[in-house]
């Protein structure tokens, strides 16, 4: 039987991974790297995808795209080299090259996989990625969560009784999930997240700040000077989470009749800090929304972990340690845990691991449509599934003959 994938389709990095005699490898790709960026170029009619495409994108803005999952189960056309494509075109992209790295490393044809994506991501968003996945030629066993399948990568062969906290803040989204674990029963207690809150965002509000000093602050900024600035600024970002200092120096970013325009900028740890720290108290609700949901108090959690490039942010870090009074697990790789997980769901899929039961909770409420365009729910947010509800319902007006059932998801009523 051929091996099934697990893959990690992130918005700003994806992972593939597999499991080798009970044993998750995760698979270097072409380049020689464990992560693959999650960004498509087009140029003179190719496709280019990773760090290919990533090498080439300040050069050819317009021709790169990045970010791609927060367009996904959108019906919005993305122009990527004046063609027009959709959001699961572009994934397909993504997940081809996957594909292809671990065909590469197994020496066989893959066909099937295991995707991951954000519990918060509703049943468009899955389908989404879901057809992607077909467009790239891989038949998608099973859409699992990504914290769930952190959990599983983390409580694989490990005999532990615990409630794990698990904390996914990575380029474009969040989760907050709480799962408890017992004799190989993985059983999600509560998940809440932002899928429009990550990494990007603070890269952003880093922009915006660097926009208004000097000589940025009027300076007229084409996409090509966007693409620097956004760079030099992530390169900051990494560096601030190691050093308490960094300096951004792009030469020759602009010019005038006076000349060149060089743009040189000394950052602090502390007021990186200062900048962000509103879009990290915004990851706030999402975990306190996860405790009350599970009916939990921050002492009944055993272990956090972190997953996600941005929970390498030390203030990230510390307001975790600050609300979940608790240092976080140091031996799991935010970057690779989810891809792992993923491997192992594929592993249960495929029968080669047993003893390991996963139960999974609807991230949103779900509902029908009532008179006058309301939304009466059914079968609330974290219920565990498979459920069922059973209500009756009268029709709205004498003499009706039919009725239209408009099935609704989300939290608004
Ligand atoms: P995703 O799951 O969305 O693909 P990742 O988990 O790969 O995302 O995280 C990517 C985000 O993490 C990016 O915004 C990146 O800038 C950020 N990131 C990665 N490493 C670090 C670091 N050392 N310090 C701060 N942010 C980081
Ligand atoms: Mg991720």
């Amino acid at each position: 039987m051929s091996k099934i994938i697990g893959i990690d389709l992130g918005t700003t990095n994806s992972v593939v991974s597999i499991l080798e005699n009970g044993e998750p490898t995760v698979i270097t790709n072409q380049e020689g790297d464990r992560t693959t960026p999650s960004i498509v170029a087009l140029k003179n009619d190719e496709y280019l995808v990773g760090k290919l495409a990533k090498n080439q994108r300040i050069l050819n803005s317009e021709g790169t795209i990045s970010s791609i999952k927060r367009k996904i189960g959108t019906r919005e056309e993305v122009l990527l080299g004046g063609k027009s494509h959709l959001s699961e075109e572009i994934s397909a992209k993504i997940l081809q090259k996957l594909k292809r790295d671990a065909e590469s490393y197994l020496g066989t044809q893959v066909t099937k996989a295991v995707i991951t994506v954000p519990a918060y991501f509703n049943n468009e968003q899955r389908e989404a990625t879901k057809k992607a996945g077909e467009i790239a030629g891989l038949e998608v066993l099973r859409i699992i969560n990504e914290p769930t399948a952190a959990a599983l990568a983390y409580g694989l062969n490990k005999n532990i009784s615990e409630t794990v906290f698990c904390f996914d803040f990575g380029g474009g989204t969040m989760d907050a999930s709480i799962l408890e674990i017992s004799d190989g029963v993985f059983e999600v207690k509560s998940t809440s997240g932002d899928t429009k809150l990550g990494g990007d965002d603070i890269d952003q509000e880093l922009y915006n700040f660097m926009l208004q000093q000097e000589p940025l602050n009027g300076l007229s900024i084409d996409n090509q000077i966007k693409a620097r600035l956004m760079e030099a600024i992530e390169k900051a970002k990494l560096e601030l989470s190691s050093a308490m200092t960094t300096s951004i120096n792009i030469p020759f970013l602009s010019a005038n009749e006076n000349g060149p325009i060089h743009f040189e900028f000394s950052l602090t740890r502390s007021k990186f800090e200062e900048i962000i720290l509103p879009w990290v108290m915004k990851t706030k609700k999402s975990v306190d929304q996860a405790l009350s949901d599970a009916q939990l108090m921050p002492k009944d959690i055993d272990e956090v972990i972190l997953i996600g490039g941005s929970t390498r942010i030390p203030l990230v870090q510390q307001k975790i340690k600050e609300w979940l009074g608790k240092e976080p697990c140091k031996n799991v790789n935010p970057d690779e845990v989810v891809a792992i997980g993923a491997a192992i769901q594929a592993s249960i899929l495929a029968g080669e691991t047993e003893d390991i039961v996963l139960l999974d909770v609807t991230p949103l409420t779900l509902g029908v449509e009532t008179l006058g365009g309301r939304m009466t729910a059914m079968i609330n947010r974290n219920s565990t599934v498979t459920t069922s509800v059973t209500e009756v319902f009268i029709t709205a007006r004498d003499l009706q003959t039919s009725v239209e059932v408009n099935i609704l998801q989300g939290e608004r009523p």
